[in-house]
């Protein structure tokens, strides 16, 4: 799992999940994702995050390629699919667990929100309070006789991560030990994307600023598999008028659903410009326009409320 040798500041990246269509959100977080990379000359990968296999729909995929083709955004190299590199990622697992890293729990997602509640626990229900960390071997047979598979925890230590992020600046936290094999099998997305983004040779991850809190792991995944960390960039995200993340039940939010009403790529890609300072009102930039006008120093740090035809 040492570091491959690649160059490593040669390619960005956009990684969607094959969940639902992409919003307007979602596909300025692409543009954005595409801006950075060009910018700097860098190559531009796309990778479609599709290993969740309870959440991911039929279809999909091809409908998300289209919008970011639609959008004019292009893409250096196939499509890599996460489905199809398992192997790479039951490696990393293998070869934490054999250096010790990892340990089995039990725990249900109920459980550890109960634990986390109790008074003398730690309050952020997401964060493991540590219940199987030092669980005895007879402990374990016994939750194992009783039938609950385990998923695989990485033993963090309660490690503190700083790391200086391109647009939000010095971020730090603290890591729990956090889940790098789900009890179903499956590798947690934590792992697998930055054995990806080490492996494809992503020297800059640009995503949306929802995904900041999952850093300080991915860091500290990379520092115990000896990967090169990728430099990081949290770009603002679009909200909904109710200041929540933007999503579906926001009404017109796809490319689709502009279509139908009226509106065709071109339009939402002004409208992105716009929001992103880089278009005047009424004007309708090309892709290549906004590449010429784009600087990652200048790019706004808040988040844009979204409201159609603003
Ligand atoms: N697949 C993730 C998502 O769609 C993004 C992962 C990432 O950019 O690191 O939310």
């Amino acid at each position: 799992m040492r570091d491959r040798n690649r160059e490593h500041d040669a390619a960005g990246r956009f990684a969607p999940s094959p969940t639902g269509p992409l919003h307007v959100g979602n596909l300025r977080t692409a543009l954005l994702a595409w801006l950075f990379a060009r910018f700097a000359g860098a190559r531009f990968l796309v990778r479609v995050e599709d290993i969740d296999h309870s959440r991911v729909r039929p279809g999909i995929e091809e409908a998300q390629l289209d919008d970011l083709r639609a959008m004019g955004l292009d893409w250096d190299g196939p499509i890599v699919r996460q489905s199809e590199r398992m192997g790479l990622y039951e490696d990393a697992i293998a070869w934490l667990d054999a250096e010790g890293l990892l340990y089995p729990c039990y725990c249900t997602r109920k459980e550890i929100r109960a634990a986390a509640s109790a008074p003398h626990g730690i309050s952020n229900a997401d964060r493991y309070p540590g219940t199987c960390r030092e669980l005895t071997r007879a402990e374990r047979v016994e939750k194992e006789v009783a039938g609950r598979p385990p998923a695989l925890r990485v033993r963090a230590e309660g490690n503190r991560i700083e790391f200086r992020d391109r647009v939000l600046g010095h971020q730090e936290a603290q890591t729990d030990d956090f889940v790098v094999r789900r009890n179903d099998g499956a590798p947690a997305y934590q792992l697998a994307v930055i054995v990806d983004d080490a492996d494809q040779g992503i020297g800059e991850v640009v995503r949306g600023a929802d995904l900041v809190d999952s850093t300080p792991r991915q860091i500290l995944l990379c520092r115990l598999l000896g990967l090169p960390i990728p430099r990081y960039a949290h770009v603002p995200l679009v909200l909904g008028p109710d200041g929540q993340r933007l999503a579906k039940r926001h009404g017109a939010v796809t490319l689709a659903d502009r279509a139908a009403a009226g509106e065709g790529p071109g339009d939402v890609l002004a409208w992105m410009a716009r929001t992103l300072g880089l278009a005047e009102p009424g004007e309708k930039p090309g892709i290549e326009d906004l590449l010429s006008r784009f600087d990652p120093e200048r790019l706004p740090r808040v988040p844009t409320v979204w409201s159609p035809g603003a």
